[in-house]
């Protein structure tokens, strides 16, 4: 399987980058790992007339660390992510999620803004940077600007970014005390893409009652899903076995409307966010205790 025929433009510098998208707008694509946007020219899914390789840039592959929380460049390897004490920990849930996506190869290539930009609804990362309130900056040649992860995602494959922009840097807050988190999937077969996934955050209050929840699924709706019910059962309780059983129920039945397709039902697809949500609640409200930290 061969792409259609496109111009390569491989730029050194970002300005290169943001100049190049700005002459060219929605003609062009930015090429980051070439995991998701090579495959679908291949299978003439995409048609780009120009592709922009961001490979060169060095500017945004990077990785710190500060009171504020993580800061990750666009380009930084998946890869890069899941070996970095750094990244365990500033944003234990990031890093624990990563081997979870496909396998080391992809994850090699794969970068984090791509997977972010490509916005696929079984993606992992997304619902992340939704359970971890992480803020996008997108910039274009003209001028920039900052957005939560909850506006970035719009729809199916669809995001905030319009044709000139580029995502610059993931910002990830630093999590506040006595927060627990946790991801869960299920997948036919490891690397695949997931049924459906969880990724939970919890902060717990000084007397042991939950202040916050943020919980996010994916591959149950055209996005990351937002479970917003679920989190409403929870805050300002003392979360018990029973209420968060409860809330995963809740989320199963009131916060997704997942899709049915050759792989899994819409009523499987809800009984394994109910299960997910349970053991991702559960092993967050432990580690918020401060009873589990060791990575699984
Ligand atoms: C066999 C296989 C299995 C996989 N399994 C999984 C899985 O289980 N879970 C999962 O999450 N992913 C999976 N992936 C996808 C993988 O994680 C990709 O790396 C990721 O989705 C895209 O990242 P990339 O850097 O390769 O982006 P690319 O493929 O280069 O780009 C993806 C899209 O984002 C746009 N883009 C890239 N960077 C930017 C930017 N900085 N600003 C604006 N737009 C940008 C591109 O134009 C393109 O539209 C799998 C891929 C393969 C090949």
């Amino acid at each position: 399987m061969k792409p259609a025929s496109f111009v390569y433009h491989r730029p050194a510098t970002l300005d290169e980058a943001l100049a190049l998208l700005a002459d060219h707008g929605g003609d062009a694509k930015p090429l980051a790992g070439g995991q998701s946007l090579i495959p679908a020219m291949n299978f003439r899914l995409a048609r780009p007339a120009i592709l922009i390789d961001l490979d060169r840039v060095r500017e945004l592959a990077f990785m710190s660390a500060g009171p504020d929380g993580l800061r990750l460049g666009a380009m930084t390897r998946q890869r890069d992510v899941e070996r970095s004490p750094l990244a365990a920990r500033a944003a234990p849930l990031l890093h624990e999620t990563l081997p979870f996506i496909a396998h080391p190869q992809i994850r090699n290539r794969g970068t984090i803004g791509g997977s972010l930009a490509h916005a696929d609804p079984a993606a992992e990362l997304p619902a992340v940077a939704l359970a971890l309130d992480a803020r996008l900056h997108l910039k274009r040649r003209d001028g920039a600007r900052w957005i939560p992860a909850a506006e970035f995602f719009t729809g199916l494959f669809a995001t905030a970014l319009t044709p000139e922009e580029l995502l610059v840097e993931v910002a990830v807050p630093a999590p506040p005390a006595r927060t627990g988190w946790a991801f869960e999937e299920v997948a036919r077969r490891h690397g695949d893409y997931a049924l459906v996934g969880v990724a939970a955050a919890v902060t717990l209050d000084s007397q042991g009652r939950c202040e916050r929840v943020r919980l996010a699924l994916l591959s149950v709706g055209e996005g990351p899903v937002l479970a917003a019910r679920a989190a409403a059962r929870l805050v300002g309780e003392t979360p018990t076995a029973d209420l968060v059983r409860a809330a995963a129920d809740a989320a199963a039945t009131s916060d997704i409307d997942p899709p049915g397709d050759i792989h899994a039902s819409p009523a499987y697809r809800r009984q394994l966010a109910a299960v997910l949500t349970r053991r991702a609640l559960t092993r967050a409200f432990e580690r918020a205790r401060g009873g589990r930290q060791e990575p699984r």
